[in-house]
C-alpha cells in the first residue's frame, strides 16, 4: 500500500514541504537538494536489516549484498579525498566527531578549537555538548582586523594546552582554510590535526577548495552538505593505526547496526561527486557565492571578513541599517520565500538568538541551476525584502516573485 494509502496526512506532509522547497531559494550554506538516484537507494529495501560490523565481519547473516554496497561506498569515498581509509559508517557529522574524538583521546584530554561564535561547530567544545562533557576543549581565535584565522593565536594556545587534538574546520568560515599552518603548529606541540570539512566537502572533492590532506591526521565531514548526499557523516584517513581505532570507536563505540540504506545512498552521492560535472558544480558554487558577495556589498552590507573564498558569506546587516538585526532578517526573508539563518558576527553584542548577521550560501542554489548572473536578482530579492521588513504585503509580494523566479530553475530529477 502506498504512503497515501497508509497515512495521508504524512504524505500531504511531505507533499507541502516539497513544494514548500521548489517554491523557495534554499539559501542555508548547509543544505542542499539531492538527486533523484540518491533518493531512491535512501528509500530503498535496505532499511530492513541489520549490518552490524564491517564488510566481511558483520554480527548478522544475509549481509552479501551489504558488504559490497559498503566496499562500493568506501572506495569511491578513498578515490574521491585521494586518501587510504574511510569510515562510511557514522549516523551524522556530530557522531563522526565523537567516534574521531574517541580514536584520538582519552576522556579528559585537552583540544584546541574555534568557538561557536566565531564560526566552529558545537561539537567543536561547545558547554553542552559530549565535546566538552567528556573532553577538555580551549579555543583560538580570529584576528579582529581581518576576521580570519589567528594563527598567532593557535600558535600560543597550542604552547599553553599542549592539546592532544587542533581542530579546524568550520560551520561558519567564509575564507580557505590553510591546513598546512595547521599542521606546522600540531606538529611543534606533538598534537594531531583533526579536519573537519563538513561544509565544504564537495569543495574539496572537486578541487574547488585545498584538500586537508596530506596534513590532517583525520578529516570528517558530514555528507549532505557542498558534497549533496544523505544526511550522515564520513571520517577519512592516511594512517593504518588511526584507521583502526576509528573503526572500533564507531561500531562498537559509538553505534549499532549501521543505516545501511543511507550508506547505499553515500555510495550514490560519491558516485556522482567522481562524475566530471561535479567539478563545474563545484566552481559554479563558488563563483555564485563571489557574485552574490558583491552583489550585496554594493547594497551597502559588510561581509565579515571582507568577502568569500567559499560557498558562504556571513553577512553584516549593521552596515546596511543599524537596527537590522538577525532574527528579524531571517523571519523577512522566510515571508518573501528565501529560506536563511541568522549568525553572529564576529565579536557580536547582540545574544545568539537574535545576533546581527545572516549566513548565506550557494550549494543549494547552484544545484538548481542558479549562475552568476542571476545572483543579482537574488540580491535584490533579499534587499527588498530586508528593507520591508516589516510590511507584511510587500514580503508577500516579493514571495510570490520569488516563487515565480524559481520555476525557472527545476530541482534535480
Ligand atoms: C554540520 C556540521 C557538523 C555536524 O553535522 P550533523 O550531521 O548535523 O551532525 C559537524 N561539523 C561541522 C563543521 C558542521 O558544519
Amino acid at each position: 500500500m502506498s504512503l497515501q494509502q497508509v497515512d495521508p496526512k504524512i504524505a500531504e506532509l511531505i507533499a507541502q514541504e516539497k513544494h514548500r522547497q521548489e517554491s523557495t531559494l534554499e539559501l542555508i550554506a548547509s543544505e542542499n537538494h539531492v538527486s533523484q538516484a540518491v533518493m531512491e537507494a535512501a528509500g530503498s529495501v535496505l532499511t530492513n536489516k541489520y549490518a552490524e560490523g564491517y564488510p566481511g565481519a558483520r554480527y548478522y547473516g544475509g549481509c552479501q549484498f551489504y558488504d559490497q554496497i559498503e566496499n562500493i561506498a568506501i572506495d569511491r569515498a578513498k578515490q574521491l579525498f585521494n586518501c587510504r581509509f574511510a569510515n562510511v559508517q557514522p549516523h551524522s557529522g556530530a557522531n563522526a566527531n565523537l567516534a574521531a574524538f574517541m580514536a584520538m583521546m582519552q576522556p579528559g584530554d585537552p583540544f584546541l578549537g574555534i568557538q561557536l561564535s566565531s564560526g566552529g561547530h558545537l561539537t567543536h567544545g561547545m558547554k553542552l555538548n559530549a565535546s566538552a562533557i567528556f573532553y577538555k576543549p580551549d579555543f583560538y581565535a580570529l584576528d579582529p582586523k581581518t576576521e580570519t584565522i589567528d594563527f598567532n593565536s593557535v600558535r600560543v594556545k597550542a604552547k599553553e594546552i599542549r592539546p592532544k587534538v587542533i581542530i579546524c574546520g568550520y560551520s561558519a568560515y567564509p575564507r580557505t582554510i590553510d591546513f598546512a599552518k595547521f599542521r606546522e603548529i600540531a606538529d611543534e606541540v606533538g598534537a594531531l590535526v583533526m579536519a573537519d570539512i563538513a561544509h565544504i566537502a564537495g569543495l574539496v572533492a572537486a578541487g574547488a577548495h585545498p584538500s586537508p590532506f596530506p596534513h590532517a591526521h583525520v578529516v570528517t565531514t558530514t555528507t549532505h552538505k557542498t558534497l549533496r548526499g544523505p544526511r550522515g557523516g564520513l571520517i577519512l584517513t592516511n594512517d593504518e593505526e588511526l584507521n583502526k581505532a576509528i573503526n572500533r570507536s564507531v561500531f562498537p563505540g559509538l553505534q549499532g547496526g549501521p543505516l545501511m540504506h543511507i550508506i547505499a545512498a553515500k555510495a550514490v552521492a560519491f558516485g556522482e561527486a567522481l562524475q566530471p560535472s561535479f567539478k563545474g558544480y563545484a566552481q559554479q558554487i563558488v563563483k555564485n557565492a563571489k557574485a552574490l558577495a558583491e552583489a550585496l556589498t554594493k547594497k551597502g552590507y559588510r561581509l565579515q571578513s571582507g568577502g568569500t573564498d567559499n560557498h558562504l558569506m556571513l553577512v553584516d546587516l549593521r552596515a546596511r541599517n543599524a537596527d537590522f538585526t538577525g532574527a528579524e532578517g531571517e523571519k523577512a526573508l522566510e515571508a518573501a520565500g528565501m529560506i536563511t539563518n541568522k549568525n553572529a558576527i564576529y565579536n557580536d553584542p547582540r545574544p545568539p538568538k537574535v545576533t546581527s548577521g545572516l549566513r548565506l550560501g550557494t550549494p543549494a542554489i547552484t544545484t538548481r541551476g542558479l549562475k552568476e548572473n542571476d545572483m543579482t536578482t537574488v540580491a535584490d530579492f533579499i534587499d527588498r525584502a530586508l528593507l520591508a521588513k516589516d510590511d507584511a504585503a510587500q514580503l508577500a509580494k516579493i514571495k510570490s516573485e520569488v516563487a515565480k523566479f524559481c520555476e525557472k530553475f527545476p530541482m534535480p530529477h
